[in-house]
């Protein structure tokens, strides 16, 4: 008998271990869930009024302008978050996606709107359970109120001044450039200018400092860099001298070549962080997997970033390295987090892949530098109101915390942690890394 048992018992131990593994401890889920948390990267829309279009919302925008590429199976329709996201934002009380629901669903989406008006950004949030919500947008908009929604700027455009035609390799790098351009048109007006100036010297005093000046009084708690959709995250080494001397020869027109190019921006890419840090803005910048077919993965690794990271006269930069190095790099970035003003957030990652592979790359960060971990969605206008990002924002933080959770359950099992240092490093995660980060109450 007992020859018996004993099988059967270890047989139903493995079940139970096994079980374990793949669900959440339901105590910390909902712990996770009541935190409210701060999210440091969306493209948040502003409200718009009939007929009007958001061309702010990202400075390098991907859907409706570069070749279409499809969005990985996380993200799609088919994922049943969506069903869930509906319930819980607008009361929907399907699990179908007949018709007849649907349009319930647009017709209950367009009441909250128009009940709540500009405070519809705000309700979001609440329903999301997310306190702050950074917005890198180009320009803030209506309903884009502080304190809930606090402004990070775009500053490629500041480090792409001369002719960028040896630089724009490919279709859609055309495209970035073009909308580049057209930003630092923008930057230069706002600075009172109507041409480059003649140095590099002026430049930096005239366009950038001035620029960077009024994005803080703004409100801006961080400026970011898309530089990868651009070039390679390689800065290289800075040479200040010829640097100034190619800026010279190209600021008045000609084309420059891409080496040339990359010396100016490696030079202008430290003074722009190097402004930064004395603002006490901190630096946001893409790493890992980006939108469009032709995106160049090997130029977004985060360990491209050594020169900068590792730039004594920078370490007053403090450098967040938004996607954490979504797609193939979330291990550089463990490390990367050593350095003493290098953080990451898992945007993206989180509305990329599911809960349990996100779960796996949590704990492998938390297993390193538990307080550089930064919560964060990357959610952005969708295609339809049903898709649209609200509903991806649910989603992407509704997986994210799931991940979370998992991460942290399977730290407290193997006795790496307590279930008390469970629930610490998860507000840490969720809102207070970011909070010491950027100064916030
Ligand atoms: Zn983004």
């Amino acid at each position: 008998m007992k020859r018996v048992l004993l099988p059967l018992a270890l047989a139903l131990l493995t079940c139970v271990v096994a079980l374990a593994q793949t669900a959440p401890d339901p105590a910390l889920l909902t712990a996770i869930n009541q935190i409210p948390a701060l999210d440091n990267h969306t493209h948040v829309p502003k409200v718009l009024a009939a007929g009007e279009k958001d061309d702010d919302y990202d400075a390098l925008p991907c859907s409706g302008f570069l070749e279409p590429s499809d969005d990985p199976a996380q993200a799609r329709p088919e994922n049943p978050l969506f069903l869930q996201a509906w319930k819980e934002l607008y009361g929907y009380r399907y699990d179908d996606k007949q018709p007849e629901h649907m349009q319930q669903l647009r017709q209950a989406r367009e009441q909250v709107q128009r009940e709540q008006g500009d405070n519809f950004p705000a309700w979001v949030l609440d329903k999301l359970n997310i306190r702050y919500m950074l917005a890198n947008r180009v320009a803030m908009g209506r309903g884009l109120n502080p304190p809930r929604f606090l402004w990070v700027p775009f500053d490629d455009a500041l480090m792409v001044p001369l002719n960028n035609q040896e630089m724009a390799n490919t279709p859609d790098r055309k495209f970035f450039y073009q909308r580049e351009a057209g930003l630092l048109q923008r930057y230069l007006r706002d600075s009172g200018l109507r041409a480059l100036p003649a140095t590099l010297d002026e430049y930096v005093a005239r366009l950038v400092t001035p620029t960077l000046a009024r994005q803080k009084r703004a409100g801006a708690v961080a400026v970011k860099f898309e530089a990868a959709y651009l070039r390679s995250l390689n800065f290289g080494e800075s040479m200040p001298a010829q640097a100034a001397q190619i800026y010279a020869k190209y600021a008045g027109g000609g084309v420059p070549s891409r080496a040339e190019n990359e010396t100016v921006q490696n030079v202008l890419f430290r003074a722009i962080a190097r402004e930064a840090g004395r603002l006490g803005l901190a630096v946001h910048i893409h790493t890992g997997a980006g939108c469009g077919g032709y995106f160049q993965v090997s130029g977004s690794n985060p360990a491209l970033l050594d020169s900068v990271l590792n730039d004594p006269t920078l370490r007053r930069t403090n450098f967040v390295l938004v996607h954490g190095g979504s797609g193939p790099f979330p291990k550089v970035t463990a490390f990367l987090l050593s350095k003493p003003n290098v953080w990451a957030d898992f945007s993206e990652q989180d509305w990329m892949i599911p809960a349990r592979e996100l779960g796996g790359v949590l704990r492998d960060w938390l297993s390193w530098y538990p307080e550089k971990v930064l919560f964060g969605t990357d959610l952005f206008p969708g295609s339809s109101p049903e898709y649209d990002w609200d509903s991806i924002g649910y989603m992407v933080a509704a997986n994210g915390r799931q991940g979370l959770a998992l991460a942290l359950t399977g730290m407290v099992q193997d006795g790496q942690i307590t279930r008390e240092r469970a629930l610490e490093l998860a507000r840490m995660v969720l809102i207070g890394n970011a909070q010491k980060l950027y100064g916030l109450k």
